[in-house]
């Protein structure tokens, strides 16, 4: 016998959404750019009835529901209905290499694929390379496949959940593969319920029922950052931005349903913030209350730009996909009076870990103090911190420490209060002649000239220094500077001997499947090519 009866599953999380915020919104943008009104109480009979479809399929627990959708009403259903059947979602990004795509399914074990009628051609070109049994179109089914709201009414609509364990898997997501082959994270229910609850504690996400949540952060990145179940757990109205994700399109549902909480990658609030400071079309963006950014650097050139000159609180907030949402960079309550620049110091740093999670940065002399300058790989661990790799041999093992920690790989320093401050990836780390030298602090140096749009740094091999740092770079539009003003420029934000020496002019800065700069790209690009070397 159990002491305790309730499980912590995504079950509860709809149940509770259904009875406590039946009316509460949930505003989703269509294929045809027109918004969708419906409710909580209509999507959970929606997912249940969806569950019990799934089911009727003939599918066995544990079985794998793919997804290749944007964020909309559809996909948040699939999110709910699998796992309250016992079965599991698992989410692929559409702008993945199909290689990859066809990888993941078939290592996944994948049997039912939904797919925006959009992403049929991907799925044309991964058919006959994955497991499907089962493909579910939403829109317009081709000859031979299933219809997404066919398939729903085939359910039962009183179907209600059974008993589920918590420690069962809910969902399963895979890392972007910049570095060899994407690898799989089972996450449990527990996990998503405990993440939920703690990100969305005052001092973190701080929501409520009255906000209006918009996750730009797709819902194939880090499960959306657990949004959609956290929104539903509290009873705040979401909006599902569907397909666009452009500045306009974004700054339109911000001001139109008047969101008050809104999160994505930096690559979309740069958009953002160009799109209001070019004051051809003004847009009304006061009920923000916080606009987090995540999953790369958050240029403090941006960050003050959306605060400064548009009143948009960014918020830096860190994660991974092993770990959904780690820590957010609020001010702890010893900030709150401290003189405005070493404010700015902690909300240029990703963070301090949401309640459950515990850190250590370990350097090369074992375990880094909490002195905010000693550096060490950042080490974590926490009730929704993966424990392993999907079907890796040993699941991966290098990747915990034997005491079961998660090695991110990411170079960190934390400070006394606890703030992580990322100094750089561990495999993006420039290591000239012995000295670490931090590329996003060189970013973001770059990035507050006023004629930069984005600027990346790579180390390419050097014969004095084994390593130097390559910038390059990508102008605002109408904008230019050369490679001598862009160096005098930096010189006093930087250590002299940080400089870059080349410096190379793009027109956009190639992007992972995600938004993030793609080093591994710019590194393939010009760590040989020396021939166009600035002076
Ligand atoms: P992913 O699993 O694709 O979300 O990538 C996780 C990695 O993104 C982390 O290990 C970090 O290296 C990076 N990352 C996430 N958030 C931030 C942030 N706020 N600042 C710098 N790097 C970040």
């Amino acid at each position: 016998m159990r002491a305790v009866h309730q499980s912590l599953d995504i079950a509860a999380i709809l149940r509770r959404a259904e009875q406590f915020s039946p009316r509460r919104e949930v505003v989703s943008r269509e294929r045809d750019r027109s918004l969708q009104r419906t409710t909580y109480g209509e999507l959970g009979g929606r997912a249940r009835r969806l569950a019990s479809a799934l089911l009727r399929l003939g599918l066995e627990p544990g079985a794998r529901v793919a997804t290749l959708c944007v964020t909309h009403r559809q996909h948040w259903e699939v999110y709910y209905a699998a796992p309250i059947a016992g079965l599991v979602t698992h989410p692929i990004n559409p702008r993945l290499h199909t290689d990859d795509i066809a990888f993941i399914a078939d290592d996944a074990g994948d049997e039912v694929l939904v797919v925006d009628e959009a992403f049929l051609p991907i799925y044309e070109q991964i058919r006959d390379r994955t497991p499907f049994r089962h493909v579910v179109v939403v829109g317009a089914a081709p000859d031979g496949l299933l219809g997404y709201e066919d398939l729903l009414a085939s359910g039962d609509p009183t179907w209600q959940p059974g008993e589920l364990d918590e420690w069962s898997t809910a969902l399963v997501t895979y890392t972007s593969g910049t570095t060899g082959r994407p690898k799989g994270v089972a996450v449990p229910h527990r996990a998503i319920a405990l993440h939920a609850l703690s990100s969305a504690l005052p001092g973190w996400l701080a929501m409520r029922d009255d906000d209006v949540v918009m996750p730009v952060v797709p819902m194939f990145h880090a499960l959306a950052w657990g949004w959609p179940y956290t929104a539903a757990l509290l009873g705040a109205k979401q909006v599902l931005p569907g397909s666009f994700l452009d500045p306009a399109s974004l700054l339109e549902l911000i001001e139109g349903e008047r969101v008050t909480l809104t999160g994505g990658v930096p690559t979309v609030w740069m958009g953002l913030l160009s799109a209001l400071d070019d004051e051809t079309r003004k847009f009304d963006v006061t009920s923000l209350r916080a606009a987090l950014s995540g999953g790369a650097t958050a240029p403090p050139a941006m960050i003050e730009g959306l605060r400064n000159r548009h009143g948009i609180p960014l918020v830096h907030t860190w994660g991974m996909t092993e770990l959904i949402m780690g820590a957010i960079a609020t001010l702890t309550w010893d900030l709150q009076d401290a003189p405005e620049d070493e404010q700015r110091q902690h909300r240029y740093a990703q963070g301090v870990p949401m309640p459950f999670l515990e850190i250590r940065a370990r350097g090369d002399e074992g375990l880094a103090p909490w002195d905010g300058t000693s550096l060490g790989e950042l080490e974590i661990r926490g009730p929704w911190v993966a424990r392993e790799y999907l079907g890796q041999p040993a699941g991966g093992a290098e990747q915990w420490t034997a005491d079961g920690w998660f090695r991110t790989g990411d170079v960190v320093a934390i400070s006394e209060r606890g703030y992580i401050r990322i100094a750089d990836r561990a495999k993006d780390v420039v290591k000239s002649g012995g000295e670490w030298i931090s590329t996003p602090a060189l970013e973001s140096a770059l990035m507050d000239h006023p004629a930069v749009a984005e600027a990346a740094v790579v180390g390419v091999a050097d014969e004095k220094w084994t390593e130097r740092p390559l910038a390059v770079v990508a102008f605002r539009p109408g904008a230019t500077a050369t490679p001598q003003e862009l160096r005098e420029f930096i010189t006093p934000k930087v250590a002299r001997w940080w400089v870059p020496e080349r410096i190379e002019i793009v027109e956009a800065i190639p992007k992972t499947a995600v938004g993030k700069f793609n080093k591994r790209v710019l590194r393939d690009q010009f760590d040989q090519d020396t021939s166009k070397a600035e002076a």
